[in-house]
């Protein structure tokens, strides 16, 4: 999933870079659900496309910036997305609800008669 532009300073930076290479170090370069070897190829055998394995940090918590090493986990694309579809779910639906005149009618101004 792409960054939102307000979330992404908290990807970029020296205390990021460092609680990243932490995570990733801890996982030997694995993904710490699935065990995939980050960078690894291989062709998938339902469909028989090239796969590459691609790990980063995920936040446990989904909170941007909770870069604690408990809270950091170093997943593979597929697990990290499996990780996030919830809360992926309810941001969606929030972000969608706010776009919803009925749900969010606009505010009316007071006129007051002099
Ligand atoms: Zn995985």
């Amino acid at each position: 999933m792409p960054i939102r532009p307000e979330l992404r300073h908290f990807y970029r930076g020296l205390a990021w870079n460092t609680a990243r290479a932490g995570c990733r170090e801890r996982a030997h370069d694995r993904c710490e659900h699935c065990r995939a070897k980050n960078g690894h190829v291989y062709v998938r055998e339902r469909d028989g496309r090239w796969v590459l394995i691609q790990c980063g940090a995920a936040h446990l918590n989904n909170v941007a910036g909770d870069d604690r090493p408990e809270n950091l986990a170093w997943l593979c694309r597929g697990c990290h997305l499996r990780h996030d579809r919830e809360h992926h779910h309810e941001t969606r639906a929030a972000r969608k609800d706010r776009a919803r005149p009925l749900l969010n009618p606009p505010q009316r101004e007071e006129h007051t008669s002099v």
